[in-house]
C-alpha cells in the first residue's frame, strides 16, 4: 500500500514503523512541520536540562533510513483532497495515497487576547522550546511568567527554575494541574514547587498578553500588569485539525474515530493527540493527550489500515510529574466517585476513587510503588470492595495479597 502519515511525533512515527513492519513491500511517506527528526515532546525538559538526546530522539538516529520510509520535514499539509486521495502541501504539491493516517498531534490553545503578539512563547514543540530555552541559555532571561497551571506549565516551570530563572505560574484555578490532580495531591505538588523556588499565583485570571510591538507582560483581570523577560502561554492544547476543512472528515474538538480508529472517511485513520477516541472508562469520545495513548492508537490505526480488525480498548488518563523531586502519579478520572479512600504519612499520599466497588481513579504522591497495582485493578474493572480501607494502607501491594484475594472470589 502507498501510505501517507501526517506527523512524525510519537503517533506518526509509530504508525510509520508499524506500516513498514506489516507491509514491507508498501511505501510510507511521513510528513512533519518541523525541521527535527522524529522526537518525543515528553522528553524535551530532560533534553534541555541534561543535553541528552537518547530519550528525545526516541527512535534513534537515522530512523527513516532504518525503517525505509520517506520522512519529509517542514512539509506542512494544507488540505486533504479526499476525492482524489491526495494530501496537499502548503506549496500546492500533491502527494497521492491509498491509505492515510492523520497523526498531526496538538498545538497550543491560548484563547487569550494578545496571544498572537510577537514574543509570546510556548513549550509545546521543539521549535518553540528551542527558542525559549535558547534565550535562557544566552543569558537573556532572568524572570519568567507562565500563564497556565496545567501539566506543561508545571513541567516548564521546574525546568526554568533548574536553569536559574525566577519563575511565576499564573493559574485561574486555585490549585495546580486541576484537570489531573485533586486538591490534596496538588497540595503536595505545590509544596514541591515552592521548595524548588517556583512562585504560584493561583485563583487569578489572566486577561491578556500586553506589549508593543512585542509582548512584555500579562494583564490580570483586576487590572494589574505583571512583567517578565519571558512570557509563556501554557493554557492548554488543541488538536491540529486546521487542514481538514472541506475534506469531509468529521472533526469537532479532535478528529472523530470509530472503535477501529477509522475516521468518517474509509481508508483514513487518526491516532494520537489529534484523535477523539473513546475513553476506556466512560466510553465517551475524549482526547487524553498522553504518549502511551498516542503510541497504542498508532499501532491499532496502522494495523487496521492494512486490513486488521483491531478494536481500540480506549484511551487512558494517566499523568506523572517527572522532575518535581516528589514522585506524583495520577490515573483515571476523578469525576463522580461514590467513595474516596485516602491515606497519608509525611509527604506520601494515596487517594483511591471508587464507583460501584471498582477503582475509577488513583492518585499517589511520595511513595508511588502501588501505582501499577491500582492501574491494573482499574483497567480490569476488578471489584475491590473486599479490601475496604486496606486498599490504601501500607502493605496493600506487597506480595500476592491482592491477587490471592481476587482469585479467591
Ligand atoms: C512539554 C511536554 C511534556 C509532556 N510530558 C508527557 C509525559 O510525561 N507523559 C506523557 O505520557 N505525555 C507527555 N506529553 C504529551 C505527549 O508528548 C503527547 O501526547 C504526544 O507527543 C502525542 O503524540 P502525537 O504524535 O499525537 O502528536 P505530536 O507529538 O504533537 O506530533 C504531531 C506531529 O504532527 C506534525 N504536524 C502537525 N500538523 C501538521 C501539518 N499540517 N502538516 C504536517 N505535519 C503536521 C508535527 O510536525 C508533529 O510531527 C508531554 C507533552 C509536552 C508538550
Amino acid at each position: 500500500m502507498r501510505a501517507v502519515v501526517i506527523g512524525t511525533g510519537p503517533a506518526g512515527i509509530t504508525a510509520a514503523e508499524t506500516l513498514r513492519a506489516q507491509d514491507p513491500s508498501g511505501s510510507v511517506v511521513a510528513l512533519s512541520t518541523e525541521p527535527y527528526p522524529p522526537y518525543s515532546p515528553a522528553a524535551m525538559a530532560d533534553h534541555f536540562l541534561t543535553g541528552r538526546d537518547e530519550t528525545l530522539y526516541w527512535k534513534g538516529d537515522g530512523v527513516a533510513e532504518r525503517l525505509g520510509i520517506e520522512e519529509r520535514r517542514e512539509a506542512v499539509v494544507g488540505a486533504i483532497d479526499v476525492d482524489n486521495r491526495e494530501v496537499v502541501l502548503g506549496d500546492d504539491e500533491r502527494i497521492p495515497f491509498e491509505g492515510l493516517i492523520i497523526a498531526s498531534g496538538s498545538r497550543l490553545h491560548a484563547p487569550l487576547e494578545g496571544a498572537d503578539l510577537a514574543g509570546v512563547l510556548d513549550f509545546k514543540s521543539m521549535r518553540m522550546a528551542n527558542g525559549l530555552i535558547g534565550r535562557v541559555k544566552r543569558g537573556e532571561a532572568r524572570t519568567a511568567l507562565i500563564v497556565g497551571n496545567g501539566f506543561i506549565g508545571v513541567e516548564l516551570s521546574l525546568l526554568l527554575a533548574d536553569l536559574g530563572v525566577d519563575v511565576t505560574i499564573i493559574g485561574r484555578r486555585t490549585w495546580i494541574m486541576p484537570r489531573v490532580l485533586d486538591r490534596a495531591t496538588s497540595a503536595v505538588a505545590e509544596q514541591g514547587l515552592a521548595h524548588r523556588g517556583v512562585k504560584l499565583l493561583l485563583g487569578v485570571e489572566a486577561d491578556a498578553f500586553v506589549g508593543t510591538p512585542s509582548v512584555t507582560g500579562v494583564r490580570l483581570q483586576d487590572g494589574r500588569v505583571l512583567e517578565a523577560d519571558l512570557i509563556v502561554a501554557a493554557t492548554g492544547v488543541k488538536p491540529h485539525i486546521e487542514f481538514l476543512g472541506g475534506s469531509g472528515i468529521v472533526a469537532e474538538w479532535g478528529v472523530h474515530v470509530d472503535d477501529n480508529l477509522q475516521t468518517s472517511v474509509p481508508g483514513i485513520y487518526a491516532a494520537g493527540d489529534v484523535a477523539e477516541a473513546r475513553d476506556w472508562l466512560t466510553g465517551e469520545r475524549f482526547v487524553h493527550a498522553i504518549f502511551p495513548n498516542a503510541v497504542t492508537q498508532a499501532r491499532v490505526a496502522a494495523s487496521n489500515l492494512l486490513g486488521a480488525k483491531l478494536t481500540y480498548e480506549g484511551a487512558e488518563a494517566m499523568n506523572s510529574l517527572k522532575h518535581l523531586g516528589i514522585p506524583i502519579v495520577a490515573m483515571g478520572t476523578i469525576d463522580s466517585p461514590d467513595d474516596v479512600l485516602r491515606w497519608s504519612s509525611g509527604q506520601s499520599l494515596r487517594s483511591v476513587y471508587l464507583r460501584d466497588g471498582t477503582i475509577i481513579a488513583a492518585q499517589l504522591a511520595g511513595d508511588i510503588r502501588s501505582a501499577g497495582v491500582y492501574r491494573s485493578l482499574m483497567l480490569r474493572r476488578a471489584d475491590v470492595s473486599c479490601f475496604g480501607r486496606g486498599l490504601v494502607e501500607p502493605g496493600f501491594d506487597i506480595g500476592n495479597v491482592v491477587w490471592d484475594a481476587l482469585a479467591a472470589r
